[in-house]
């Protein structure tokens, strides 16, 4: 490829627009139907005779006129789809064809040529008007063409120009880099020098950046863009390694960094590069885009103004986390954090109790699986008012729900760990337990068995006063982390809930149905109630029978569901 050419961003964008013509081939096939049209009207005109068709007689005369507006037509057609070349090509053919008719008619004193005269004076006529006119057209429409590619400040192309570009890469699968770039402090350029010093700042910084990527001192082939306000893009292509791409994006910083003198003020400007590669970290070009703004993000949150980064997919993690987190802060004020309840049952498939389940909606109105958004609650320290909110939610619908069907189904809560370690946890449920007419027996709390590793003595402790207020302790999803038999012993618990993956297993393997057989009866011996999570078939229900299993909780008897649904439930079952 021609470095130079293609570091031209005029040419790049003179390549964007709307000069595509038609292709060669038509050319040759609109040639030779001419060609065979003329010789045809020749023929047709001086041919005398008759052409039979059923019973009747036509004169080869009377194609004359068919075979020449044929010819016209290749002509118009060749002027429309190759515009310059097809006007002169018909022109010339046009103009080669006077001196023969004028030596016809003045001559040879041939009359009949008179028309095929006229007719193609007034095919010039025709085609220089439709050339003209035309030509105007593609001028304004080239015109508005560029004005949509163009920024109007910097003169630079914008980002629809961008995204033509890398869509011109993808079609012709060649690797490229997007740069997000972000200048500094640009606002205090506007809010103390006035507009328009910031414009002519970022003119200047246009000015400065085009002329690298025109002249090609870079090595790799740029292309630079304006997206809005005080951001740009820039396309780097052409390149053997990152540490190409690296140099360029650091000779663009260079370019920016030295002095500016705009309205007699010297002053210095920095920016941010953020930069994502095609398609080493994703072929989808809207996703480019997103990339290379979440980087910017992440080098404006950690305020390394200045910095050059790559994108790697943590960064977008952070991202998710930023936009989970808001969603949980709306959630949260707006009352869209709720409850649904999953069933659990004994083996005999007598309803005991249920575990409440945190749910949370959208802007939209969707739900957000508490699998993503929990542990961004964790994270940010909102988990424990979300446990509270569904503790509390669900306490009401136990109350309301016992004193009208005279129930004793248990109510099972997860509680965060990191909740569960602060001082005024206890204090937290205490006053919401004391507010309802529920006795303490009937509640149970989920804790994870990652608790036994982390912080035993304390936990222990928290454990402790659980118990001594009357509630139940489970450990939810056993079997997953890291179970000390010898931790399990001292933990003053009442259930263990064994994880799903081991009853995902359990039938698969003789091996993993005597590996769950045997937490079974570990949990007995240690004197604790024994619950399988996940179970989805019959024959799970009947294996777990089988080896002493003493509850059931999974989709085979009942997915969550919404309290009023639970409702019906304990109703049929009372
Ligand atoms: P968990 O406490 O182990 O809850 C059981 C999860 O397994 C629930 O997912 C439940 O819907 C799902 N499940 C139950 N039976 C089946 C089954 O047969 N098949 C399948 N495929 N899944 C089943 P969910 O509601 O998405 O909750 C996920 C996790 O989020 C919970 O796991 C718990 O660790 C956490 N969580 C949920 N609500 C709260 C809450 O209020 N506070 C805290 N701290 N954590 C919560
Ligand atoms: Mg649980
Ligand atoms: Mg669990």
């Amino acid at each position: 490829m021609d470095k130079k050419s293609n570091n031209n961003i005029d040419k790049t964008l003179t390549k964007l627009s709307l000069n595509k013509e038609a292709p060669k081939s038509a050319f040759i096939l609109l040639m030779l139907i001419y060609a065979i049209s003329i010789f045809m009207t020749i023929k047709s005109s001086t041919t005398q005779g008759f052409v039979s068709i059923g019973d009747d007689y036509i004169a080869y005369s009377s194609f004359t006129g068919m075979f020449s507006m044929l010819g016209n037509i290749c002509i118009i057609c060749l002027v429309m789809l190759f515009r310059r070349v097809g006007y002169i090509v018909s022109m010339t053919i046009l103009l080669m064809q006077f001196p023969m008719m004028i030596v016809n008619v003045f001559l040879r004193n041939n009359l009949s040529a008179i028309s095929g005269f006229f007719s193609n004076i007034m095919i010039i006529g025709a085609i220089s008007i439709l050339y003209f006119s035309y030509r105007k057209v593609l001028q304004y429409q080239k015109h508005i063409r560029e004005q949509a590619v163009t920024d109007r400040l910097t003169g630079l192309p914008n980002r629809f120009a961008c995204s033509e570009l890398m869509a011109d890469f993808h079609k012709r699968s060649e690797r490229f880099a997007l740069v997000s770039i972000d200048l500094n402090n640009f606002k205090s350029i506007n809010d103390t020098m006035g507009h328009d010093s910031g414009d002519e700042t970022l003119r200047e910084t246009a000015r400065r950046w085009k002329d690298l990527a025109n002249s090609g001192k870079t090595g790799t082939v740029d292309f630079i863009a304006r997206k809005t306000g005080d951001e740009f893009l820039l396309i780097v292509s052409d390149y053997d390694s990152v540490s190409d791409i690296e140099k360029t994006i650091e000779a663009y910083k260079t370019e920016l960094e030295k002095k500016f003198t705009i309205d007699n003020c010297d002053f210095y400007m920095t920016a941010c590069f953020g930069y994502t590669l095609y398609p080493e970290d994703t072929d989808i070009i809207d996703n480019l885009y997103l990339y290379a703004d979440a980087v910017l993000h992440e080098i404006k949150k950690k305020g390394d103004g200045g910095r050059i980064l790559r994108f790697t997919p943590d960064i977008l993690n952070s991202e998710r986390t930023l936009e989970i987190e808001r969603k949980i802060r709306t959630a949260l004020s707006g009352d869209k954090i709720f409850f649904h309840l999953q069933p659990q049952y004994d083996m005999n498939h007598k309803l005991r109790g249920f575990e409440a389940l945190a749910r949370m909606k959208d802007d939209d109105g969707s739900f957000i699986s508490p699998v993503d958004f929990i542990p961004v609650a964790e994270k940010t320290g909102l988990v424990d008012r979300i446990d509270m909110r569904v503790f509390e939610q669900s306490l009401d619908f136990l109350d309301k729900v016992s004193k009208e069907t005279d129930t004793d189904v248990t109510l099972s809560f997860n509680v965060s760990v990191r909740h569960l370690m602060k001082n005024n946890f206890i204090e937290d449920i205490k006053k919401i337990i004391d507010s309802h007419d529920i006795a303490p027996g009937r509640i149970e709390i989920e804790i994870t068995e990652s608790i036994m590793i982390d912080s035993a003595e304390k936990a222990l402790q928290r454990i402790d006063e659980i118990k001594a207020m009357g509630m139940k302790v489970a450990i939810d999803d056993f079997g997953t982390g890291y179970s000390s038999l010898s931790y399990l012993n001292n933990f003053p618990s009442d259930m263990l809930k064994i994880d799903k993956s081991f009853i995902d297993q359990m039938n698969l393997s003789d091996a993993s149905r005597q590996y769950v057989a045997m937490i079974i009866s570990i949990g007995h011996i240690l004197n604790l109630k024994v619950i399988s999570e996940g179970v989805e078939s019959q024959d799970q229900v009947a294996v777990l029978k089988s080896i002493g299993c003493d509850y059931v909780q999974g989709f085979v008897w009942g997915r969550p569901m919404a309290p009023e649904d639970a409702e019906k439930l304990v109703e049929k079952s009372v």
